[in-house]
């Protein structure tokens, strides 16, 4: 007689062998507590700001329009496929979710920016795009650039004006010893002449102007409010973000501060070194509206008219073809929850305190120390054991997925995204691939910091899923080593 198909499976999965569902949860614990606990220590991620490519910079720029509010769910992955006078732009967002009204209505008035501007006359294309799309972006992206302009003076939890003032005091005194002559990066000299005139023009005006500008960033409560700003002063203000968020992040000052050997970060102690390569990623992520705007101009849209021809063109204009859209939407037949919810299956402290076990701790505790911190506020929170956990397939992965197992070639294998892959993603296609990161797909460099829950992707080869989880043991045991030395004083 055959046993019931339930006491079966079970036995299968009760050898040595993890189920499917063991090793996604312990991924979900994994890297809760990586995002929570010991979050203050350094990774190799942290004192780099990665200049990418121009189309990644112009793909990623295309998400950032489609950007309307900033949770996880928003992330939106793009990339450009070309053939036969046709382009189609492929869009994905986590586990192929259909885009929100807010969405479509972006996309939209991107391709109709697009289509005026094939259409402009007296203009070139490259300089049609750059005005109109700039003119679109004050009207559709100009309240996310405003959001992340006013995350410059905040860094490190103090309020503008300190910082404003440490990095007066702290940051720019060691510039200026390391750069006797002061900035010197073309466009803000260029400034400084059309300010001070030519006469006047030396390091110590472009400085000067660098200067101003950083504090326009950091003190960004000065501007108007949004809603008080009218149509032209809306086109006027995001040019200008654009256009000194560009120089900025070509400044002489910005490559003191990502010279890994250079004075700026040889006289910096570490905790002023990380406040001041923070504000600059804050810069740099209004920058990357600058850069991938002229990237798309300039490289992406003449490449794309290269291959639609003139037949292509003439379609996209009277709307019959030439670019088309196309989203990864997730099987319709599997509409709720798709992938599945699981249940935590521990307590958090249990579990934390399981790490602790394993942990040369080289402080002075004991098992009563370990037990009190494993029952602090910070671990309790992580999650609730008995409660449902939807694991969340990141767009990048998505689209990744989507492409390979449809056969479709992307133009420069670019995936654009809104914001840089997380550790789980960037780990896991490192992996796969066996190699470097970005060998077989090219896109941004990773924050190395986990963003969310996610999920093992369908299909995963079980050493791939091996390496994952080993390789996230090690972040782990950081996270809580940090965790024990950050709550020390208060379990003794
Ligand atoms: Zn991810």
């Amino acid at each position: 007689m055959s046993s019931p198909k339930g006491l079966k499976r079970r036995r299968r999965f009760s050898a040595s062998q993890p189920s499917a569902d063991d090793s996604q949860l312990e991924v979900l614990e994994g890297l809760r507590i990586m995002e929570v606990l010991g979050t203050a220590r350094p990774t190799k991620f942290d004192g780099i700001i990665q200049f990418d490519s121009p189309w990644i910079d112009a793909l990623n720029w295309i998400s950032l329009l489609l950007e309307t509010d900033t949770s996880m769910v928003a992330d939106i992955a793009v990339a450009f496929s070309v053939g036969d006078g046709r382009t189609t732009i492929h869009l994905a967002k986590a586990n192929g979710q259909p885009p929100t009204n807010a969405e479509s209505g972006c996309l939209a008035a991107f391709l109709r920016t697009l289509r005026l501007s094939f259409k402009e006359n007296n203009l070139t294309l490259t300089e049609s795009i750059r005005r109109r799309m700039t003119d679109m972006m004050s009207e559709m992206t100009l309240p996310e650039i405003y959001r992340k302009l006013s995350r410059i003076g905040t860094v490190q939890g103090g309020t503008q004006d300190e910082n404003w003032d440490r990095f007066l005091r702290v940051i720019l005194p060691i510039f200026q010893e390391g750069h006797p002559r002061g900035e010197e990066s073309s466009g803000f000299c260029e400034l400084a002449e059309q300010i001070h005139g030519l006469a006047f023009h030396s390091g110590h005006y472009s400085s000067a102007v660098m200067v101003e500008t950083m504090k326009s960033f950091v003190l960004h409560d000065q501007c108007k409010p949004l809603d008080k700003l009218s149509v032209e002063e809306r086109r006027r203000f995001t040019a200008v973000v654009m256009r000194l968020s560009d120089f900025m992040i070509h400044s002489t000052f910005f490559d003191a501060v990502l010279d890994s050997d250079g004075h700026l970060r040889n006289q910096l102690d570490h905790e002023d070194f990380m406040f001041v390569i923070e504000m600059c990623r804050r810069v740099h992520d209004i920058g990357r509206y600058a850069l991938g705007l002229s990237s798309f101009a300039e490289v992406v849209m003449p490449y794309i008219a290269g291959k639609l021809g003139k037949e292509g063109i003439a379609q996209f204009l009277n709307e019959t073809g030439g670019i088309a859209v196309q989203w990864v939407l997730r099987p319709l037949r599997s509409p709720t929850q798709v992938p599945r919810a699981l249940y935590w299956p521990t307590s958090p402290s249990d579990k934390v305190r399981e790490v602790m076990n394993q942990i040369n701790f080289a402080l002075e505790l004991e098992p009563l120390h370990l037990d009190r911190m494993a029952l602090r506020d910070e671990v309790t929170a992580l999650w609730t054991e008995g409660s449902p956990v939807a694991p969340a397939l990141h767009s990048e992965l998505q689209l990744i997925r989507y492409l390979d197992s449809h056969n479709i070639s992307v133009v420069g294998n670019v995936i654009g995204m809104n914001r840089p892959p997380c550790w789980a993603c960037y780990s896991y296609l490192r992996i796969l691939y066996r190699g470097e990161w970005g060998q077989r797909w090219s896109m941004s460099y990773s924050t190395g910091r986990p963003r969310g829950p996610w999920m093992i992707p369908p299909g995963c080869p079980v050493e791939v899923v091996d390496t994952i989880l080993r390789s996230m043991q090690t972040r782990i045991y950081e996270a809580i080593e940090e965790y024990g030395h950050e709550c020390y004083g208060q379990v003794l």
